[in-house]
This record gives C-alpha cells, structure tokens and sequence, in this order.
C-alpha cells in the first residue's frame, strides 16, 4: 500500500494505539492531542506533532478523530473549519447517530468529505486479526480510504446515511452492557449462596459463548425476526417466562437488586397477556418493539 499522510487527534487508549498500528504500517502520520504530554512516547516512535489542531488539520489529507464524543469534535475542528475544504474526516468516536448525522452535514457545509466509524475492540486488540470497525457516509470516500482503514481493524461499511455506523455501533453495545450487567448480577446472586466468584466465571463465560450457537443451531434468528415467525416447539415464552419468575424471586430472597430480572421478566409477561405464550421466546420482541415500559 502507498504510505499516506494521516493526521491523528485525539491520544487516549485507542488514538494511541491506531498511531502506533498506522506507524509500523509506514505512514507519515501527525498528531495533536488536547493534554500535549500524552504525545511525547508516540513521538519517539515517529510521529510528527501539530501545535495545534490547525497544524494537525494542514498536515494531512485524511484526519482521524478519536476522542470521547462529538462534542470535542467541535471544541477542536470549530475554530478551524475554513480549513477542511477538500479532506476527509474519519470520526472514529462514539456519539448517538442523530449527532453523528449532524457532523457529517457540518463538515460537508465545510468541503469535507467525512466518515463515522464504530470500533468494535479495545486497544491492545486493534490492528489484529480480531478487529473490525464499522463505517458509513460516502461510499466513493470509504473505497479512497478502505487499505488505509484496514490497517486498524477490518472494515466494515454499512451505508451511505451517516448515522448508521454508530447505530449499529450503539445496538451492539446494547447486547455487550446488558450481557455485563447480567454477569455482574448473576455473579452477585450466585456468591449469596456461596458459589464464589473463582467458581463461578468460568462457568458464566461458558453460557456466554454458548449464547452464539444456541441460537444460531438448525435456525436463521434474523430471517424468523423479519418474517415474524416464532415457532414455539423447542422453547416458549412461559417456560421461559417462568424461569424469569424464579431469577426475580432468587433475587428478593437472596436481598440482591431484582431492577433487572423484573425487567427481563416484564418481557415475558407482556407476551404472555397478549396471549403468546406457545410461541418462542423471541415474540417478546413485540413488546419491546411496541415500547411498553
Ligand atoms: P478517551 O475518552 O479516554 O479519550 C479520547 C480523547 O478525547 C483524549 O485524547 C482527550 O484529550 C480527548 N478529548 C475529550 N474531550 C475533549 C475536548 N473537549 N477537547 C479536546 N480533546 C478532548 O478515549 P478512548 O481512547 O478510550 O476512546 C476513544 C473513542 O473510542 C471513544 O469515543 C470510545 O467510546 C471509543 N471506543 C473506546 C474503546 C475502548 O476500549 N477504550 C473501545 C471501542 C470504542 P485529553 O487527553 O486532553 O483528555
């Protein structure tokens, strides 16, 4: 791949590591960062400090953000907007999709071509095989950019509407902090009886990883969710409903917060009061889509 001259703001864990990875990749790369000592290492390893944003802007035709939300986006490329006319703007924070939509519309006022991405991985597991972003905005400004990007994780574009890297980005993490507050919970509930957290973990990542395959074995999940089809013969919602029932009631015996089990419980029961309860568990998804509380 040519080498390109890239600009990187924004060095907490992951700005730090992507300079790193766009380095040893043989890039020229510039930084800036708001705290300038957290510059210093990368510069040893041959990056080229900015002493400003406006530098960091000048010194590059693609500029990568990774900083903790949109809002430092401002507070950083507001002042210097009469300077983008003609970059491209990778936006790899997180932020909610209306946001990301209205930067995009921003920088595109500004001459910018801009690009919102969603990294899925900590730092020390970027540029690894096991990496993977997603993308949206121009697609014509992805396929420029694809061999470059690919040096941090593997690309994954998702459309041209600038908000849909960072939906998709939120709906997994949607999964990612239920599934943490459901170990912190069930860790808690099963240490009041004694099982100790070292006896416990191995067993809960167990039922974490089995999660994929249990719901994939013999069936398609998403083409059953778009065909609304939720064939009730291997599992319904009162059995599953029940057990929700005894978690919750664990839960106030064992004097545990019940705020989540109620609420995974409260899914089931409104299946059940629609009268579904012979279907898969997955009809809970109606209420849900109904936004009952
Ligand atoms: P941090 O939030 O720790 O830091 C990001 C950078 O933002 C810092 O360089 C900080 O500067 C800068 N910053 C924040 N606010 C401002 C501001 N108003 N003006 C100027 N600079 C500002 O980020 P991470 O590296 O952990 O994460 C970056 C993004 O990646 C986040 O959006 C995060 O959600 C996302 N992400 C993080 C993951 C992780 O494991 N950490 C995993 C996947 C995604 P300063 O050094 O001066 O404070």
């Amino acid at each position: 791949a040519t080498p390109t001259p890239v600009s990187v703001i924004g060095l907490g864990p992951m700005g730090r590591s992507m300079v790193t990875i766009l380095l040893t990749a043989g890039h020229r790369v510039t930084i800036w960062n708001r705290t300038p000592s957290r510059m210093t290492d990368l510069i040893g390893q041959g990056a080229r400090a900015a002493a400003d944003p406006r530098a960091a802007v000048q010194a590059s035709p693609v500029i990568i953000l990774s900083l903790t939300d949109y809002r430092a986006m401002d507070d950083i490329l507001g002042p210097v907007a009469d300077r983008l006319a003609g970059r491209t703007i990778v936006n790899l924070s997180s932020d909610n999709p209306d946001r990301t939509r209205d930067a995009a519309r921003w920088a595109t006022d500004h001459g910018a071509a801009f690009l919102t991405g969603g990294v899925m991985v900590p730092a020390p597991m970027l540029g690894t095989p096991a990496a993977y972003v997603y993308y949206s905005g121009p697609s014509v400004t992805f396929d420029q950019h694809r061999t470059l990007l690919g040096a941090i994780g593997e690309p994954r574009f998702l459309g041209s509407d600038p908000g849909l890297a960072q939906l998709m980005y939120q709906a997994q993490l949607d999964i990612f902090l239920s599934a943490l507050s459901g170990l912190m919970h069930a860790t808690a509930l099963a240490g009041r009886g004694g099982i100790s957290a070292t006896a416990f973990i191995p067993e809960a990542l167990q039922t974490l990883t089995g999660i994929g395959p249990m719901l994939s074995v013999g069936r398609d999940l998403g083409r059953q969710l778009e065909d609304h089809d939720h064939p009730g013969d291997l599992s319904t919602v009162t059995m599953m409903g029940a057990t929700a029932e005894h978690i919750l009631q664990t839960s106030r015996s064992a004097g545990i917060q019940t705020a989540l089990p109620a609420a995974v419980l409260a899914h089931y029961r409104t299946a059940i009061d629609d009268g579904h309860g012979d279907d898969n568990w997955t009809r809970i998804i109606d209420g849900i889509r109904r936004g009952d509380v």
